[in-house]
């Protein structure tokens, strides 16, 4: 098998008797975001990405190192609205040179998984939700106002009066 013949399979599950043949490989591909629907949860979807990929064979095992960079569309945790999200995640793994198949979009999959579950934030700035009312602060000003401290004081009082009059 020759290096500069070899296409990268489009499922990315590759086959360990080919890396080996060609003594390793450096590759890159751009993923297909339809790849990763059932993996990111709406609104969170993969706009773009490419994985680049490198192959050493060791003597009883495979190594697979690699990079993913794109786009994600991702939820802000506090206002709710859709931002776009940068990504550049690395990964490692070991392969068995006698298992039949190396699969790394399973290991695509999983990367990407463990960026979805990162609370995100659109800016430092967001203000996020009014909690009486539901706005988004950053585009609307409401004039709901948080019960104050000195509301709560009157109440604390009261109890005590009352705890007082018990006894
Ligand atoms: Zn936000
Ligand atoms: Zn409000």
């Amino acid at each position: 098998m020759n290096y500069k013949n070899y296409e990268i399979p489009t499922d990315l599950v590759f086959r360990t008797r080919d890396i080996i043949d060609m003594k390793g490989l450096n590759c890159s591909a751009l993923l297909n975001p339809k790849d990763f629907c059932d993996i990111l949860r709406p609104p969170v979807k993969l706009k773009e990405a490419e994985l680049k990929l490198k192959f050493s064979v060791l003597s009883k095992e495979v190594l697979a190192q690699g990079n993913i960079s794109g786009v994600m569309e991702a939820q802000c945790s506090r206002c709710l609205e859709g931002f776009n999200k940068s990504f550049n995640e690395e990964f490692t793994q070991l392969y068995p040179n006698k298992n039949e198949i190396i699969d790394i979009m399973y290991i695509a999959k999983q990367t990407m998984a463990l960026l979805e579950n990162i609370r995100d934030i659109c800016s430092s700035e967001c203000k996020g939700l009014c909690a009486i009312c539901g706005v988004n602060k950053n585009r609307v000003v409401c004039d709901c106002k948080a019960p104050s401290f000195s509301q709560f004081d009157c109440l604390r009082n009261r109890f005590n009066t009352k705890n007082v009059r018990e006894e």
